[in-house]
């Protein structure tokens, strides 16, 4: 045709399409055999960090000892600073492994998660107080209430009620947080804003959801999350945690480990398939040579590594040609919701992702760019949930969980949100573990940062009424 002649071809063919599709199908694939030797190197990774302080993956000893009991009860507030949202939660736990939720969720800003620390800490106590007033006229000075923090970032405690910042995730990058101690820094607040309450326990959410998952499911032995930021923790046996032998503890007993294990591979770059995409988001992300296996994963991401794929279509003259791409330019213009809605996208001629693209992006697309589009999503999930059941396999692995089986409780956007990414772990648990991965299932875990919280906090007091802290 004309436009062909004078090489100004405004959408690509199927065929050239087909050619992009199978070379970033090769890059982003994960062979079973690839898989295997990631687990290995995980297992290996996670038992270096129960032995020694310091160590790439860092296994965190939570100070939450035991499992829940079911039988916790009493009023609680929960507040969860994670990666998108702050939300206070009222949580009253009722015994016979039920509790209720009253919630109210803000919105963080990115301004927030950049300006001064005190900030976001008065922030929350601010919000604490507002909800105190609306919903708790009981609560006073006299009869304050217990607070438990979900503070979902890699902290290092000597305490229950306490956690030094090592290092922000997720993009946060509020100034003099890191290297301080997170729950006396929001103690001060809550003082400043005269709240009367009194902050008990700080916990991470995967803590939280591994606790608030074994009070209603008591064989739960791992919890992972995979939200914005992706990480998992589970029970581990004081006897087994070589760097805790100093610490006069009951070796009979068990204790959460916050993995933290989004910083695999984060030292060398020896074992994960990292590929250019992945590299320029590590690169131009606020923290460089951290977090490696997380920026492969969780939610804050994956929209990213599309559309840095797209991007490069773009400059190779592949597709949009003589539209302006000016909007999908934009760094983290791609939402990994995004994602999910083209991979469940209906109908034949695609129309959710006509209407991502037109609306949001101004770009008019063929039928053939939108089937990629749908099957780089597909990769793209595919990798992330594999990558996923590698983390959970080396747990299991190391715990021996494989002939037993073990119920995994399983949290956040990713997990609970976008299509088949439960199937895929379960399809990769099965690659790496052979049949037997079989018996080790997910399912969508309780509400940790909240629900996890408050038991958490009762978990906490009947060790001291026992006088155990
Ligand atoms: C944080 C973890 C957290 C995970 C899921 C990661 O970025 O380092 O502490 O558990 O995100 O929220
Ligand atoms: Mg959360």
């Amino acid at each position: 045709t004309a436009e062909e002649r004078d090489g100004t071809l405004p959408h690509a063919t199927a065929k050239s399409m087909a050619d992009h599709l199978e070379k970033y199908t090769n890059l982003f694939t994960l062979s079973p055999q690839r898989m295997r030797m990631i687990v290995d190197a995980f297992e290996e990774t996670l038992d270096k960090g129960l032995q020694e302080w310091e160590q790439v993956i860092p296994m965190f000893p939570t100070w939450v000892f035991g499992t829940p009991k079911g039988t916790e009860s009493g009023d609680y507030l929960a507040l969860d600073l994670g990666g998108t949202n702050l939300r206070v939660c009222l949580v009253s736990l009722l015994g016979g492994c039920k509790f209720e939720i009253t919630q109210t969720k803000y919105r963080l800003t990115e301004e927030q998660k950049q300006e001064d620390g005190c900030k976001l800490f008065d922030f929350c106590a601010e919000c604490i107080k507002e909800f105190i007033d609306t919903h708790l006229p009981n609560v006073t000075h006299d009869n304050p209430i217990v607070i438990g923090f979900t503070f979902s970032y890699p902290c290092l405690q000597e305490r229950i009620d306490h956690g030094i910042l090592i290092r922000w995730t997720k993009g946060f990058g509020a100034p003099n947080v890191e290297g301080h101690d997170v729950g006396e820094m929001f103690k001060e607040s809550l003082k400043k804003f005269n709240v009367p309450a009194v902050m008990t326990a700080l916990l991470n959410d995967t803590t939280g959801a591994l606790i608030a998952s074994q009070y209603v499911r008591p064989k739960t032995k791992i919890a992972v999350i995979l939200g914005t930021g992706c990480n998992a923790a589970y029970s581990e046996d004081i006897k087994s945690i070589g760097k805790l032998k100093d610490k006069n503890l009951d070796p009979d007993d068990v204790v959460a480990i916050n993995c933290e294990w989004g910083a695999f591979d984060s030292d060398f770059h020896q074992h994960l398939p990292r590929t250019k995409y992945d590299i320029h988001i590590d690169e131009h992300s606020n923290k460089p040579g951290e977090q490696a296996f997380e920026k492969m994963i969780s939610g804050r991401y994956l929209g990213e590594i599309f559309r840095l794929v797209i991007m490069e279509l773009v400059d190779e003259g592949a597709m949009f040609l003589g539209q302006n791409t000016y909007k999908l330019e934009a760094p983290y213009s791609l939402d990994t919701a995004f994602l999910s809605l083209m991979e469940s996208d209906p109908t034949d001629e695609l129309l959710t992702i006509i209407g991502i693209f037109n609306h949001f992006y101004g770009l008019e697309t063929t039928l053939a760019e939108r089937q990629f589009f749908r099957a780089l999503a597909r990769l793209i999930g595919r990798r992330a949930a594999r990558l996923a059941a590698c983390g959970i396999a080396a747990i299991v692995r190391k715990k021996g969980y494989l002939e037993e089986g073990c119920e995994v409780g399983a949290d956040g956007s990713l997990y609970n949100k976008y299509p088949g990414f439960a199937q895929r772990i379960h399809q990769g648990l099965v690659d790496v573990l052979g049949a037997k991965g079989k018996n080790i299932t997910t399912y969508h875990a309780e509400d940790g940062s909240g629900a996890g919280a408050a038991i958490i906090a009762a978990m906490t007091k009947a060790r001291k009424d026992a006088g155990k802290y």
